[in-house]
């Protein structure tokens, strides 16, 4: 059974790169008929936070990337950490080391002055533990391998060799007793089951010593897949200017989740010309080993584009709810949250398949929707008082009255009255249809009118044009 794990460290929100690392664990799960693990990489007490894991959680359940399990705290199994850090030294594969911070120091800057990466030198290595100093903690360090090589058989980034010189014997253990993250990780994933790694391409090294913990306990390493970082437009690493956000910031600039998946899921992977596609098709055509090994280029205005597709492609009352529960969120979305009633309510789902057509996001959505949210005497954009003080005025007095006498005040009815006033006056459609626009918008866009109309009812709409010929 495949067995993959997302494990964000969390001291942030679940930004966009964390999303797909998921997405891509998640969906290549399922396309497995497998599961995919949640851990929670919280051993760095100080940047780690209740909100941040909330936040996370959060963000991935907005997505529909669901996980298998319990969460698994990687904080609250240090006690087994050191077990295994304990068990590598019995096993002669790992060492207590006493080296000073001194030391240390003296080993790095030795390094420096010859230009070489700095790097443990060894001195423990073969030493009798009986020499440790007394009364001194030392830290564990793993007996990396020193001649040939550690390959890590990627499934994206190919076959990968790292030249064991360059793997120093690097601590698993620290000697206040808490695991290194190369340890934790390697210990976890073991425990978990997991069978396929799927993480960004900046954890690559890391799998190469990795590696040489899993050989030391004689564990099965996992398949790899080092996926490649999400990079700008411009194609510098991807940055708060480009978009490199939380899952809620795009939640909150009317995103929909599943717009957002499907933008996500083709960053750095496709299926022949396949643009659009379901959750579902997503998991069936999903393979970890088609993800392409250069950077993606995130394009918020495909993104857009993607987003605006699936707000057209959505039934409206998907859309209205979407567009409700997101009102707290959105920016300026306090004024809607404010007045949204059960009429209004009705009234967007009335108005939705006009407003759809137009929107980009919920925000749009609701920027064209705040006709409904308006209240008498309605505020006049300054194009709409145009229109109105240049004629406009007129043409709703002598409107007005053969509104007021239509009885059903259907889509139908309302158009057949404004068209015959349009010709007995003769004047073009549109004559008539922008100052009643005006004054039943504030603006010189909206839905089209007859539903407007309609959707205000007769009594606000006759109440908002009496408002301007007052
Ligand atoms: N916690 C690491 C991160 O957030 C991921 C570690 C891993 O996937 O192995 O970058």
């Amino acid at each position: 059974e495949t067995i993959t794990r997302f494990a964000p460290s969390p001291t942030g929100f679940l930004h966009i790169g964390g999303a797909r690392t998921a997405l891509f664990n998640w969906l290549w799960a399922r396309h497995c008929g497998g599961k995919m693990l949640l851990r929670i990489e919280d051993t760095d007490r100080s940047r780690n936070s209740d909100e941040a894991v909330a936040a996370i959680l959060d963000g991935l359940t907005w997505l529909g990337v669901t996980w298998d399990g319990a969460p698994v705290s990687q904080y609250s199994r240090v006690e087994r950490h050191r077990e295994v850090a304990q068990e590598l030294v019995r096993r002669g594969e790992a060492y207590y080391c006493y080296a000073s911070p001194q030391e240390l120091e003296d080993m790095r800057e030795k390094a420096r002055s010859e230009g070489r990466p700095p790097r443990y030198d060894g001195r423990w290595r073969d030493r009798d533990p009986a020499e440790a100093p007394a009364g001194v903690a030392g830290a564990i360090r793993i007996k990396a391998p020193k001649e040939g090589e550690t390959l890590v058989a990627d499934n994206v980034q190919g076959d990968v060799r790292f030249p064991n010189s360059d793997l120093d014997d690097f601590i698993i253990l620290r000697s206040d007793g808490n695991p290194t993250y190369m340890l934790a990780v390697v210990v976890d994933d073991h425990d978990m089951g997991v069978t396929d790694i799927i993480r960004g391409d900046d954890h690559l090294t890391n799998a190469a010593r990795q590696t040489v913990i899993y050989r030391a306990m004689g564990w099965d390493v996992p398949s790899m897949a080092h996926i490649p970082l999400i990079h700008g437009p411009d194609g510098a690493k991807l940055s708060k200017r480009h978009g490199a956000l939380g899952a809620e910031a795009y939640r909150a600039m009317g995103f929909l989740p599943e717009a957002l998946t499907n933008y996500l899921v083709r960053l750095g992977w496709s299926h022949g010309d396949d643009e659009i596609m379901s959750i579902d098709q997503m998991i069936e055509w999903f393979d970890i080993g088609d993800v392409n090994k250069g950077a993606a280029r995130f394009d918020v205005k495909k993104l857009e584009a993607l987003n605006a597709h699936y707000i057209r492609s959505s039934d409206d009352k998907y859309l209205t709810d979407a567009l409700v529960s997101v009102l707290p969120e959105i920016e300026g979305g306090a004024f809607f949250a404010e007045r949204l009633t059960d009429i209004r309510r009705a009234q967007l789902l009335q108005a939705m398949p006009g407003l759809k057509e137009r929107a980009r996001t919920l925000v749009d959505l609701a920027d064209g929707a705040r006709f409904i949210f308006s209240e008498r005497p309605l505020e006049m954009e300054e194009k709409a008082e145009k229109i109105l003080a240049e004629g406009g005025r007129d043409v709703l007095a002598k409107i007005l009255p053969v509104l007021e006498g239509v009885a059903d005040w259907s889509v139908e009815a309302t158009e057949n009255a404004v068209r015959d006033f349009a010709d007995v006056n003769e004047l073009k459609l549109g004559k008539v249809a922008q100052p009643l626009r005006s004054s039943l918008t504030g603006r010189t866009t909206s839905p089209g009118i007859f539903d407007v109309l309609s959707v205000l009812g007769k009594d606000e709409s006759v109440g908002r044009i009496r408002d301007q010929i007052a």
